[in-house]
């Protein structure tokens, strides 16, 4: 690993400035995957800027929307009696994730920003236009099981891997950041970006700037959730592909939807398209197969990952059956 300057600052504007002021300074918050890609070399900063002793980490509400620290620890967020019993789906979410000691360390902000798993973005010997512009895309023509069938561009094709930010961009949450210009909003669906002809860039937060909380408004889905992570074994793996399914249904009808899915693009991936699809209809089978097919409509699969383009709509039927039932 390379040598690095450490600091601690205790205001939010001294850690801003900090990384505001220096290129090659970067915020670590829970270190469970800034400290992985530096280990390998993927990333390289000269400071790190460790916000732990910011005020970052509780949960409460404000009027109709419950705020959630982005130093909240996964595990804490999870285990939360608000979060349980306003936004289950959330829960679900973090509790499929990691395993019980990461999710220990790691924190909301971090979760949001963790970086691909893409094996060319971590082998510093392959090309990856991800972590050095430029250089091409390994994945393209490579091993690709693991890669998008939504919104990739010839430049990547990687898939963002939280599976938190599933839930939260189907809950409509929104993410509270400070930076060098002051404070601003970011809707969830607008923080993480496409890859486009600058994949290096995940995010459209500017530099500088440090994600203090995100806010959750209230929902009718407090009760018909589901999380569906298909993965390699039972735990501690990533997501093939993940579904968050929300569903408001009075008398057998449904009333609303929310419906996202992680593991096949870039960045959480809602299915807008697909939610219309569902309302107004019976809860049933045959109305999910329906909202499947307009969910995967325009997905397109590389050399290895044609089973995602079966997968998918199976584990969305899976989800809203699952959700619909409980
Ligand atoms: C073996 C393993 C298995 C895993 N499995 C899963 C899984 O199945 N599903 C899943 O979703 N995740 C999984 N993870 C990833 C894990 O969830 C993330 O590593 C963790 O959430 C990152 O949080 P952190 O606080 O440790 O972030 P850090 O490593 O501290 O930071 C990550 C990035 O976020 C930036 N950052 C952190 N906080 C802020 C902030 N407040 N404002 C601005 N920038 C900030 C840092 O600069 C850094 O670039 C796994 C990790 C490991 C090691």
């Amino acid at each position: 690993m390379n040598q690095f300057q450490y600091v601690r600052p205790t205001k939010p504007q001294a850690a801003i400035d900090a990384v505001a002021k220096d290129a090659n300074a970067r915020f670590i918050a829970g270190g469970t995957n800034l400290v992985d890609l530096m280990k390998r070399g993927v990333m390289t900063p000269q400071k790190l800027v460790d916000i732990n002793r910011l005020d970052f980490r509780k949960i409460e509400r404000e009027g109709n929307t419950l705020r959630i620290g982005a130093l909240a620890l996964n595990s804490t967020v999870a285990n939360d009696r608000q979060v349980r019993e306003r936004h289950p789906l959330l829960a679900l979410a973090l509790n499929a994730g990691a395993s019980p000691q990461l999710r220990n360390m790691a924190t909301v902000g971090g979760n949001m920003l963790q970086r691909t798993r893409c094996a060319y973005f971590y082998d510093i010997t392959m090309p990856c236009n991800k972590r050095q512009p430029g250089s091409g895309c390994g994945a393209l023509e490579g091993i690709n099981r693991m890669h998008a069938i939504f919104g990739f561009s010839d430049k990547c094709i990687a898939v963002h891997p939280s599976d938190m930010s599933v839930a939260l961009v189907a809950l409509d949450a929104t993410v509270q950041v400070s930076g060098p210009k002051g404070n601003r909003s970011i809707p969830f669906a607008d923080f993480h970006r496409l890859p486009g002809d600058t994949p290096e860039k995940d995010t459209n937060l500017e530099p500088g700037e440090l994600i203090t909380a995100v806010d959750l408004p209230d929902s009718p889905f407090t009760k018909h959730v589901h999380y569906q992570k298909v993965r390699e074994r039972a735990s501690y793996a990533f997501a093939l592909l993940s579904v968050a399914a929300a569903l408001d249904i009075d008398n057998g009808t449904i009333r609303a939807a929310r419906l996202a899915m992680g593991g096949v693009a870039h960045k959480p991936w809602r299915l807008t398209a697909a939610e219309q699809a569902l309302v107004g209809k019976p809860a049933t089978e045959a109305t999910f197969q329906q909202a499947a097919a307009v969910a995967m409509q325009g997905a397109k699969a590389f050399k290895y990952n044609e089973y995602k383009l079966r997968l998918g709509p199976n584990a969305i039927v899976q989800a809203l059956k699952t959700a619909a039932a409980v």
